[in-house]
Order: structure tokens, then C-alpha cells, then sequence
């Protein structure tokens, strides 16, 4: 009997109603034979209604004490979700049975707030699954080795279905969210944007990681490393459309590297708002500098995106990189205060207001002159490129925070991704 994993994300689970939706097309699978484990996310709303009463009560956000506690608070939003399927589930006729990540149990590290998953222990589930019962199981949440709450990150149900579905080898992952599938680029931004039929986990990997945020990026990483067949789709058809053709309805991630050979070469446009952009200016230019600036960075666990140095003149040279925008005034500080004096910068600058648009595909590895279209596009709208950063499959750029849905549009336009 084929295995399958429903995820709901937030607006799925957005209200009683919604949450009949979910049972009702749930049901239907149960019904037609299928071995279900649901997943759903906490009401939308609820995670970001829940960190702010905590933030109410302190200022400080960092103090691994008050992380743990946060993840005690946040994940309660999933734990509510799980019981209302659940009856949902009941009234419908079918037998559920919900858990807590911690009742399955879903095994995680201790870094709170983002913690990974390292082990999930099925045989609960499967006994259930074995006796005709729907499996709920909460998103998000996880427990540590010394049985503490953890979460996973915004977004982390994504990852949780995913995982589960990789533990259980089950025969596909369906991520149930608002929109129809994975799109050319957020369709919310660029209305004319085009869903795709599939799109090869490589390039969705990049557009998550670059911030496209239909799936968390870690979903998409445990897609990769034990083949789970995954597909995003919309909880918004109605629940009793024909199950043949809701399984092929659609974003498929796709395994296969051929298939796309004939296609776009740039298959999709992903931004972020998440980073911000410091520069230390009149920087000697000799060997070590990049380690001892970047060297107690990464020692205060800050991540380091994009980097820059100058060609130098009269032996000095500028620096810059970009760190997440949560760092930024951690980092600011540091430079300012231990990096700066101890190189003898000239001056340190900091500008939060940056966004990062990148252009991603497996096509730009056999053409030429992608970087350069996607150059020449931005200046015609007038858009100065702060950065550049290239690898195989994507160029990002670093602009003016201002001109990011300006950047995407042209883009979107010059590569052609949009409706035919
Ligand atoms: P859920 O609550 O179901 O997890 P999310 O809000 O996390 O939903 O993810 C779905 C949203 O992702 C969409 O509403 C859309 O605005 C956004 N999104 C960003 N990039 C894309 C893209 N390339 N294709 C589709 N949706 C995208
Ligand atoms: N409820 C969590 C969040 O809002 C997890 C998720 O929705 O995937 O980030
Ligand atoms: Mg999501």
C-alpha cells in the first residue's frame, strides 16, 4: 500500500473551516487506499502572534535560555494545529490518532530556534498506520537528547514532512500550500510569473537558498540526499477533485538533469531582504587580511555571504561582505570595535538596506553571456549592481534595497519566463 505525506502550510490551516478542507481531502486519500501522515503547520499567524508576546516580555534575543523558551512557546502553534486535524479527521469517519514531535520521536540537536533533525523513530507511526489510523504529526518541532522543545526555523514544517517522508520512505512528499506550485519567481511580486511543471531539485535548492521561500531550504536538502519525490501543489482546488489528477498537479521536483537540456536557460529569479552589507575602507593590502577580518566573524557564528575586495591602490585596498540582516549590528559592532582598529581600517560602514536578486539556472553552465544579459537589463532600468557573486547554476547581485521589484520584473521580462 503506497505511503504518502501531506504537509499544510499556514493559510491551508488558516481556519476551522480550512482545517475541515484539509480533512476532507485527506479522507479522500485515506479512503482510496493510501497509508497517510499529515503534517501541517501552526494557523497562520500564530508563530509570528506567539514570538511577539514573547518579545513583549524581554528585549534580549539572543541568550540561549530565552531561545529554548521561545521554542516552548512557538511550537505550541503546531501542537493546536495537529488536535483540530485530528478531530477534523474524526468527524469526517476516519480514524486519526495526532502527535507532538516529541511523542514520535522527532530527534533534533539543541540549537534552539533552529535546530536540525537527526533521527526520527518510526515504529509508532507505523504501528498506527498498520491499524487503519491517520497519522497528524506536528511541523516545525523537535525534541533534543536531553528532552527539550526545539524548532527548526521559519518555515520548518517544510523540512519536517520532508524528513518524515525520508524516514518512512514514503512513495512522495506533497507540500500543500497557497499557490499552484513552484513559480518563474514569487508571484505575488510578478503577477505574470509561470508556474512550472517541474524543476530540477539543483535549481530549487538554489532558489530557496537564495531566498524563494515556497519551500525551507532544508526540506529541499533532504529531498536531495535520500530521493524523495516531492511536489508542491495548491490546498485551494476543491477537496474532492480527482485524486489522478491532483497527484499530477502542480511542481515536481525533478531528479532527472535531461529533461531540462531543451528548456530555459535561466529557469527562475529568487531575492531576499534578509541581508545586510558592511565595508571597511583603507584596509592594508597584504597577505592574511581576508582571514583576520573574516576570521573573527566567523568565530562570533556569523554567517558570511557574498564578499568584495577591491583592487588596491597606494597599498590599500576596501573590503566588503554581506552577513545576515539579524547580524548586522552584532557584526557593525565587532568591526568597529576589535576588526577596524586591529588592522587599522580607515573607516567602517554598515548599509542594511540592500536586497540580493539572483537568476538561477542549470542552462547557464553551457551558455555564455547570461551575467552579462542580466547586467545589461539592470542598467537599463538604471539599477547600480553593489556586488556580484556567480557560481555554476546562478548570479546574485547586491542592489539598493529600493530597486529589488524594479530588478525582478526586468528580469523576469529580459529572460522571458513569463506566460506564454
Ligand atoms: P506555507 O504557509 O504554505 O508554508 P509559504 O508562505 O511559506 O506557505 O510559501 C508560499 C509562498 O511562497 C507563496 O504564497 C509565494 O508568495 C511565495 N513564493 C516565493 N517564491 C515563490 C516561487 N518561486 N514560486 C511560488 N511561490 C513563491
Ligand atoms: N509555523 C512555522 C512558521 O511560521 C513553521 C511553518 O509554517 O513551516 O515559521
Ligand atoms: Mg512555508
Amino acid at each position: 500500500m503506497a505511503l504518502i505525506v501531506h504537509k499544510y502550510g499556514g493559510t491551508s490551516m488558516g481556519s476551522t473551516e480550512r482545517i475541515r478542507n484539509v480533512a476532507k481531502r485527506v479522507a479522500k486519500w485515506s479512503r482510496a487506499g493510501y497509508q497517510m501522515v499529515v503534517v501541517p503547520s501552526a494557523m497562520s499567524g500564530e508563530t509570528n502572534r506567539l514570538l511577539g508576546l514573547a518579545k513583549e516580555l524581554s528585549a534580549d534575543g539572543s541568550s540561549p535560555e530565552l531561545q529554548r523558551e521561545l521554542d516552548m512557546i512557538a511550537s505550541t502553534g503546531e501542537q493546536v494545529s495537529v488536535g483540530l486535524l485530528a478531530i477534523a479527521l474524526q468527524a469526517e469517519g476516519v480514524e486519526a490518532v495526532s502527535y507532538a514531535g516529541w511523542q514520535v520521536a522527532v530527534t533534533t540537536d539543541s540549537s534552539f530556534t533552529k535546530a536540525r533533525i537527526e533521527s526520527i523513530d518510526d515504529v509508532r507511526v507505523r504501528a498506527d498506520l498498520a491499524a487503519g489510523r491517520v497519522v497528524v504529526i506536528a511541523g516545525f518541532q523537535g525534541v533534543d537528547a536531553q528532552g527539550n522543545i526545539t524548532t527548526l526555523g521559519r518555515g520548518g514544517s517544510d523540512t519536517s514532512a520532508v524528513a518524515i517522508a525520508a524516514a518512512m520512505k514514503a512513495d512522495e512528499c506533497m507540500i500543500y500550500t497557497d499557490v499552484d506550485g513552484v513559480y518563474t519567481t514569487d508571484p505575488r511580486i510578478v503577477p505574470e510569473a509561470r508556474r512550472l511543471n517541474t524543476i530540477s531539485f539543483e535549481e530549487m535548492l538554489e532558489m530557496a537558498s537564495l531566498g524563494s521561500k515556497v519551500l525551507q531550504t532544508r526540506s529541499v536538502e533532504f529531498a536531495g540526499k535520500y530521493r524523495v519525490p516531492l511536489r508542491v501543489l495548491s490546498s485551494f482546488t476543491p477537496w474532492d477533485i480527482a485524486i489522478e489528477l491532483e497527484a499530477k498537479s502542480g511542481t515536481l521536483i525533478s531528479f532527472e538533469e535531461d529533461e531540462k537540456m531543451e528548456q530555459a536557460v535561466v529557469s527562475g529569479i529568487a531575492f531576499n531582504r534578509d541581508e545586510a552589507k558592511v565595508t571597511l575602507l583603507g584596509v592594508p593590502d597584504k597577505p592574511g587580511i581576508a582571514f583576520q577580518i573574516l576570521g573573527p566573524v566567523a568565530d562570533a557564528n556569523i554567517d558570511i555571504d557574498v564578499i568584495i575586495q577591491n583592487v588596491a591602490r597606494d597599498g590599500k585596498t576596501d573590503f566588503s561582505f554581506t552577513v545576515h540582516r539579524n547580524d548586522y549590528v552584532r557584526t557593525m559592532a565587532l568591526l568597529e570595535t576589535t576588526v577596524g582598529p586591529a588592522i587599522q581600517a580607515a573607516l567602517v560602514l554598515g548599509d542594511p538596506r540592500i536586497c540580493k536578486v539572483s537568476i538561477v539556472g542549470i542552462g547557464m553552465r553551457s551558455h555564455v553571456g547570461v551575467a552579462s544579459k542580466m547586467f545589461r537589463a539592470l542598467s537599463e532600468e538604471g539599477i547600480n549592481i553593489q556586488m556580484i557573486s556567480t557560481s555554476e547554476i546562478k548570479t546574485s547581485v547586491v542592489l539598493d534595497e529600493k530597486y529589488m521589484e524594479l530588478a525582478v520584473r526586468a528580469l523576469h521580462k529580459a529572460f522571458d519566463l513569463e506566460q506564454a
